[in-house]
């Protein structure tokens, strides 16, 4: 079914950098200077694959806006915020732990930020279905006073607070898919039961040790937060029962109101930041997926935020493939790496890869019991 699918992106999400990188590394002597892997790029060609498919005029674009202070603050505290203020006047610096950035990029931060809240707005108003926000810096690290992982505000975080704080929706959830652990939304809605934050992610990577499947969340929170970690190697056998076994599971229970779904395309086979063997057709089944549950539970309302993915060839494709799904509509493009993806020996569900999935499967339980008591 076609859908009319929100759109954001602006110029200035390019201009983000971080400094003299070496791939993950600052480069310091002896490493030669060059790009972080997080950089406009693989963003850009999105946009330019869109654009050369004429896929483009077949979404709506939505504005975005500068977030003002009092919307970053339902997330990100005043003292995180202003030290980002002072910082962003500095040559290079960080908001945290692996958060890079240089002069200027809180201002475009704070766009991003803006740009997740207007894609909210547009759907809860009813101007598009759902959207894609093709948003940068990313955002599904940040916790509430401190950015991590190349992130500097939580741009899905905060248009959900905007969501809860601004319509009568009282139950949203996250479905992460990025693949490193969504610690950000984990953190900020720990112990808010208006939020259910699910994160798939390949086990144990990034954060250092955050993710595991006990990990559910406190106080009035209890039960609302679940980790699917997955071995290093899943492919889309792994990822298709964790959302047959826990997300969908997950989603009949809480029965959302609007689904966030952070996509970050590092799960690609051939991404230089993750370990996993994603191809555009697990990213469409799992776009899909949630358009579905969207669909049953949440008068369609979806919001995807772009996160991360590194491969700037590769990318574009699994993009693509997402928005395509969401939209209802397809570029006639082929996917070329699909065939070599989908070839790779080890897609389908290996017994390690259950035994995971069968933990997180426990909480999803005690989410079901918690809510039907
Ligand atoms: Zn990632």
């Amino acid at each position: 079914m076609k859908r009319k699918t929100g759109f954001v992106w602006h110029e200035t999400f390019m201009w983000h950098q971080q400094g003299k990188f070496s791939g993950l590394i600052p480069a310091v002597f002896p490493m030669q200077p060059g790009q972080h892997f997080e950089n406009a790029e693989g963003k850009r060609r999105i946009k330019n694959l869109l654009d050369a498919a004429d896929f483009t005029s077949s979404l709506t674009f939505v504005d975005s806006r500068m977030a003002t202070d009092a919307e970053i603050l339902r997330v990100h505290t005043a003292e995180y915020l202003e030290q980002l203020e002072i910082d962003n006047l500095l040559p290079a610096s960080s908001a945290g732990f692996d958060a890079p950035f240089t002069t200027g990029s809180v201002d475009i931060a704070r766009r991003a930020a803006g740009g997740a809240i207007a894609a909210a707005e547009a759907i809860l108003s009813g101007t598009v279905d759902n959207a894609y926000a093709l948003l940068r810096p990313a955002g599904h690290h940040a916790e509430t006073s401190e950015g991590k992982g190349l992130c500097l505000f939580n741009n899905a975080a905060i248009a959900a607070a905007h969501v809860l704080a601004t319509t009568d929706i009282e139950r949203i959830a996250f479905v992460d898919v990025d693949v490193h652990h969504g610690n950000g939304a984990e953190e900020i809605f720990w112990r808010d039961p208006r939020v259910l934050t699910l994160s798939l992610h390949q086990d144990r990577w990034f954060p250092p040790n955050s993710g595991m499947t006990e990990h559910i969340g406190e106080g009035a929170g209890k039960h609302f937060n679940l980790n699917v970690p997955l071995p290093a190697g899943s492919g889309f056998g792994a990822y298709r029962a964790a959302f047959e076994q826990v997300v969908i599971p997950a989603l009949e229970a809480y029965r959302p109101q609007m689904i966030i779904m952070p996509i970050g395309f590092d799960g690609g086979a051939q991404d230089p930041m993750g370990r996993m063997i994603l191809s555009s057709n697990s990213y469409r089944y799992m776009a899909e997926t949630l358009v579905g549950m969207a669909e049953k539970h949440s008068n369609g309302r979806l919001l995807l935020t772009h996160e991360g993915g590194y491969n700037e060839s590769t990318v574009p494709f699994m993009a693509l493939a997402a928005i395509e799904a969401i939209a209802g509509q397809t570029s006639g493009v082929v996917d070329p790496y699909g065939e070599i993806m989908d070839g790779m020996h080890g897609h389908f569900l290996l017994a390690h890869q259950q035994e995971m999935i069968n933990q997180a499967r426990q909480q999803v339980i005690a989410l079901q019991q918690h809510i039907s008591a």
